[in-house]
């Protein structure tokens, strides 16, 4: 799937250069742009919202899954139970999720107290590491 079909379904969309955007977030009630929408080199599309939604929920709220980020190529063709997402995809999911938990150690490290919506925050991110496991496991 393009990025396009996703951008063309979100609201406030907002260039910050080449292959990044920034939109209002589908999922929760979003005044300020906070979704964060990224397109790779190699056409996978990658949305991280600042507010704490869960990628589910991001993608869900307009009315598309986690595997319509990536681009239908045969690397992502699925055999029946095989995952649909490369374990690279999946790698580079991870890795932005553990960057937020990298930077909310980081204020702990410095003795800053975690908001509840930082706490919140951080049980989606959890979450959503679990359910990508679900993703490579072909559910
Ligand atoms: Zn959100």
């Amino acid at each position: 799937m393009s990025t396009h079909v996703l951008l063309d379904r979100l609201d406030g969309v907002r260039s910050r250069g080449p292959g990044s955007w920034m939109a209002k977030c589908p999922a929760h009630d979003d005044r300020s742009p906070s979704l964060s929408i990224r397109e790779t080199s190699d056409g996978a599309t990658l949305v991280y919202c600042f507010g704490g939604c869960s990628l589910h929920e991001v993608v869900g709220a307009v009315g598309l899954q986690i595997k319509d980020l990536f681009p239908a190529n045969n690397n992502y063709h699925s055999k029946s139970k095989q995952p649909q997402i490369s374990a690279r995809d999946l790698l580079i999911l991870i890795t932005y999720r553990v960057t937020l938990l990298w930077i909310a150690a980081e204020d702990l490290a410095a003795g800053k107290v975690l908001s509840e919506r930082d706490q919140a925050t951080i049980r989606k991110e959890y979450a959503e590491i679990g359910r990508m496991l679900e993703v490579a496991n072909g559910f």
